[in-house]
């Protein structure tokens, strides 16, 4: 039986990255032997972060080993309709059979402490008697007392429609897709969604670098990646994937346009706060030359791209959508007239435009992890 581990692997996923044989992956696989370039560095530091996130600990039981512990459930999403359509009285009678866990959704990705098994829980009593009260909380009007952010109504389904109870069970889903069609990037895509969701950012990088290998212009995997490497301290590595999302945008077809915008924007964001000077960040982002698209409205094919003379607020994210909607290149177009924030000033074409002096505004300096 494998000692105690805080954080759970499925050796699955080890295989199916490295192609090493099953039996040959321990059964409780450590940090250390995340494949890729980033698993095992920000499996190291999330032992030693201090998680600032929510805790919702709830004790369970482990029907494969029997034994009690502590976990992170994470968000819990509560299907009311659940409970419309099962009575009390019908709730009662299946009692025998029933985990408690029915109508539930919990984000937190958690395997058994001790044998590492997912998705094989049951509630000691204690456990039951919170989760209820949680549901009658919503259905008072949520005046339960519990933290907005720990609990929701409603349910969260896959991009194809399915739903689980466990981000443990979502996973095994994925990984099964996987082990037919390795080089799907868009199914490592999504795995890796699940995985950050779920507060597990070593096994989110591991993922999403799979994605990449597999197709390099999966921008969302670009952004995610960068975005968890920046939130670990790893600017430089940040500050790349960063970066290549904005490279790879104008091909990105995979997201609504208001999405898109969101996701640009917010890298651009973060790369602002990476280099902490404006003038630093446009040297830094990709010029028109490197799209080797001579064509196109947004003048790409000037040396100094013509953002430098937008009158830009970078507090905040939002104020980086003019520049977010030059990357989306065609795609821009498909945000409604009302919410484009681009208009291009009257310049003439090849005019070069100097960078401004002003900076914005000092943000408050964040911390770095
Ligand atoms: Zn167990």
């Amino acid at each position: 039986m494998p000692s105690y581990r805080k954080f759970g692997i499925n050796p699955l996923l080890i295989h199916i990255v490295t192609g090493k044989e099953i039996s040959e992956i321990p059964v409780s696989p450590s940090g250390t032997s995340l494949p890729g370039n980033y698993g095992k560095v920000i499996s190291k530091r999330m032992s030693k972060l201090k998680m600032t996130k929510i805790k919702n600990s709830y004790t369970l039981m482990c029907n494969n080993c029997g034994r009690k512990g502590k976990y992170d459930l994470g968000r819990i999403v509560i299907d009311l309709e659940y409970y419309r359509k099962n009575s009390s009285q019908q709730i009662k009678e299946t009692e025998e059979d029933s985990t408690g866990m029915e109508g539930f959704q919990f984000s937190g990705y958690f395997r058994c402490h001790h044998c590492n098994a997912a998705g094989q829980w049951s509630l000691p009593n204690v456990t039951k008697t919170m989760l209820q009260i949680a549901v009658i909380g919503g259905t008072l009007g949520a005046r339960a007392g519990m933290n907005k952010e720990s609990i929701a109504f409603g349910k969260q389904t896959l991009a194809d429609g399915s739903s689980f109870c466990f981000v443990t069970d979502a996973e095994e889903h994925y990984l099964g897709i996987l082990l037919q069609e390795p080089n799907n990037a868009w199914i490592w895509n999504r795995l890796g969604n699940a995985y950050y969701k779920g507060d597990r950012q070593d096994l989110a990088v591991v993922a999403y670098e799979q994605s990449l290998k597999y197709d390099p212009a999966q921008m969302e995997s670009h952004y995610s990646l960068g975005r968890i490497l920046y939130e670990h301290g790893e600017m430089e590595a940040a500050a790349s994937h960063l970066r290549r999302m904005l490279l790879t945008a104008r091909s990105y077809d995979r997201l609504d346009p208001i999405d898109f915008r969101n996701i640009l924007a917010r890298g651009l964001h973060i790369l602002l706060d990476i280099f902490d000077d404006a003038e630093k960040l446009f040297d830094f982002i990709p010029k028109a030359n490197e799209f080797g698209d001579t064509n196109s409205e947004m003048n790409y094919n000037k040396q100094v791209p013509v953002y430098l003379d937008l009158d830009l607020d970078l507090s905040t994210f939002e104020g980086f959508y003019p520049i977010a909607e030059m990357y989306m290149g065609e795609r821009r177009t498909e945000l409604a007239v009302s919410k484009q924030t681009l208009i291009l000033p009257g310049k003439k074409q090849g005019q070069v435009i100097h960078p401004k002096k002003k900076k914005p505004p000092k943000k408050k300096a964040k911390k770095r992890h």
